[in-house]
């Protein structure tokens, strides 16, 4: 079958210059039946087969070989040579007129692959091609034969509209070697079940035209449709040659459902063509809704597979969550998010993957987005998986997909945040944390002592604000002379872990300065706290701390103490507690002051 090679231009026009005479002799030798015009006509419709194919300006070699067919046709069999000067234009004409008015309305010629092409395609070649050249042809007929001229119009316009519309399409199937390679490719399967409906098309086609009695003209249309479904185009062409070829030859002979009707042989002949003619308008559609429908499928699924491609190969996972929540598809790097493959995860709600804490978070950005569809509503969250390490932190960027203003749900992309995230956490906590003592910072302590001055009622343990210590360690500058500052380091971070010791649950202790410490004795009375600070100075002076060489140092500190005063700023209460604590340093050191 591939072996199938385009014979050359000027060959091809000289083949179809035969087979135009052919068809031509035969139409008026057998389809002349009232000495007038031929009932039946399809050469024209070989000839605007092939000028569809070419562009106009090699029309010249067909319509030449084609002329040629007409000139023998006419003197030969047809109306008479002295006929020849006039009718061969006009039978010339009406492809031309056909294919220039296809080309020029569809950009190219024949498309009855789609519904829109077809129907310009019966316009125009069925319908205006033959009306345009049946009115220079009944004149002609009339001059040379004599019969009336609306008779020889009607004739001429229905037997060359009809023959046009049926020979077109399978003209141009069997010049386009097109056929031959979707043949090549049906399987074994698509052979034995187009052969079995060919058989069914041409059993039922036999049936119908060689009984009499029934008028059943319409039932071989259900095996033609039934073929076209299976087999597409070729089945469809295939099933119109075979019911016409067989309808055609058994009327001929006097038998089936046709020869019903009274008439002459000629409306017979129209009769049957107007039966295939609407056979083909029936299953040729019918074949292109398909096409369509196939070639359709067919970037779908490619478009699918394109964009399924793309969205595997990105780092982010890609996913299509329905309006209950239900993911309907997830990209393949949502394994490396949820620890399931991409199958698995389709089909879960949404919902199962993300930390319970979070979940709320989800479910209003999830309708923030339906709220305002066109825009992406981002946001964080932990997964539900904990890693050991924690959990991981993703970012979701989700936008809404609506169509006719309903929510089809939600589309978006999924990254794994957790690096950066962990570096912003560590760098905020970092912020706020002494690095030597690992106690709060200056900035988390006044932070603190800001919420607690503004707090009041329920949010207060024991319903009061508490009071506040500022503890200076006495002579450290000595301690650093005496024997470095690594080991007035580790002082340091003695005294903040003795202190740490000391903090019950509403308490606070913070590094603010060098060797400044401050304590927030929360929810405790000015008696509180002074005895609990006195504990703390006792402590602090009972400490040994232990040297690298074996000795030991101990320190003692001062304190200053102030209460809390609700309302009052932050840095003023600090200002009265340092007070207090200048006055405890000048009284002699190691003791506590209450400011005044
Ligand atoms: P007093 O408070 O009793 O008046 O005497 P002092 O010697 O402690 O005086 P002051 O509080 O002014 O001294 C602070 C000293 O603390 C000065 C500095 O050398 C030391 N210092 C500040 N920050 C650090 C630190 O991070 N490490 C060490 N080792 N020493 C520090
Ligand atoms: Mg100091
Ligand atoms: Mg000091």
């Amino acid at each position: 079958m591939t072996s199938w090679r385009t014979p050359s231009e000027p060959k091809a026009a000289f083949l179809l210059g035969i087979v135009f005479f052919l068809a031509a002799a035969a139409s008026v030798s057998f389809a002349r039946f009232d000495g007038g015009v031929a009932y039946v006509w399809g050469a024209a419709g070989l000839l605007l087969a092939r000028l569809v194919t070419l562009p106009v300006r090699r029309w010249a070699l067909p319509l030449f070989w084609c002329g040629i067919a007409c000139v023998l046709e006419i003197g030969a069999v047809g109306i008479g040579r002295r006929a020849i000067p006039a009718l061969t234009p006009v039978l010339l004409l009406e492809p031309v007129v056909a294919a220039l008015l296809l080309r020029r309305v569809l950009g190219r010629g024949l498309d009855i692959e789609t519904v829109r092409g077809m129907v310009w395609f019966i316009g125009l070649a069925g319908i205006v091609a033959p009306f345009v050249s049946g009115i220079f042809a009944a004149a002609v007929v009339s001059i040379f034969v004599g019969a009336p001229y609306w008779s020889n119009f009607i004739h001429w316009f229905v037997a060359h509209g009809l023959g046009a519309v049926l020979v077109t399409p399978v003209a141009a199937a069997a010049i386009n070697p097109d056929w031959l390679q979707r043949l090549s490719r049906w399987k074994r399967k698509d052979l034995v079940a187009n052969g079995s409906l060919m058989l069914a098309v041409t059993a039922t086609a036999f049936f119908v035209f060689y009984q009499k009695p029934a008028p059943i003209l319409f039932l071989p249309l259900l095996p033609m449709v039934l073929a076209t479904v299976r087999g597409g185009r070729l089945a469809a062409i295939a099933s119109t040659v075979i019911v016409g070829s067989i309808g055609a030859i058994l009327t001929a002979h006097g038998r089936g459902p046709i020869n019903l009707m009274p008439g002459s042989i000629g409306e017979k002949s129209l009769l049957l063509q107007g039966f295939i003619a609407c056979s083909v308008l029936l299953v040729l559609p019918v074949a292109s809704l398909l096409t369509q429908r196939r070639i359709i499928a067919e970037r779908w699924r490619e478009s699918e597979a394109r964009y399924r491609t793309i969205a595997d190969s990105l780092s982010d996972a890609i996913i299509d969550v329905g309006p209950d929540g239900t993911v309907r598809y997830a990209s393949s790097a949502i394994a490396g998010m949820t620890g399931l493959s991409s199958g698995a995860v389709m089909g879960s709600n949404a919902r199962d993957f993300v930390f319970a804490e979070d979940q709320p978070l989800l479910a209003l950005a999830y309708r923030q987005a339906l709220e305002a569809p066109g825009q992406a509503v981002i946001v964080q969250y932990r997964g539900a998986r904990d890693t050991g390490v924690g959990r991981r932190w993703f970012e979701a960027s989700i936008r809404a997909v609506t169509a006719d203003g309903e929510s089809l749900g939600v589309v978006g992309s999924i990254r794994d945040i957790s690096d950066r995230k962990n570096l912003e956490l560590s760098l905020t906590r970092e912020a706020r944390l002494d690095p030597l003592t690992g106690l709060a910072n200056r900035r988390a302590f006044v932070e603190h002592l800001e919420r607690l001055c503004m707090a009041n009622g329920a949010a207060l343990p024991n319903g009061r604000h508490g009071s506040l210590a500022i503890l200076d360690l006495d002579h450290f500058k000595a301690i650093n002379d005496r024997y470095g500052h690594p080991v007035g380091d580790q002082v340091l971070q003695a005294i903040a872990a003795e202190a740490m010791r000391f903090c019950r649950a509403h308490d606070l202790v913070a590094r603010i300065g060098g060797e400044e410490f401050c304590v927030i004795f929360g929810g405790a009375t000015m008696a509180d706290a002074e005895a609990a600070g006195n504990r703390l100075r006792r402590a602090i002076r009972s400490l040994r701390i232990p040297l690298d060489n074996g000795l030991s140092i101990s320190v003692t500190a001062s304190i200053g103490l102030a209460e809390i005063v609700p309302a009052m700023p932050a840095l003023e209460i600090l200002k009265h507690a340092d007070t207090a604590l200048y006055e405890a340093k000048r009284q002699g050191r190691d003791r506590l002051r209450i400011a005044a």
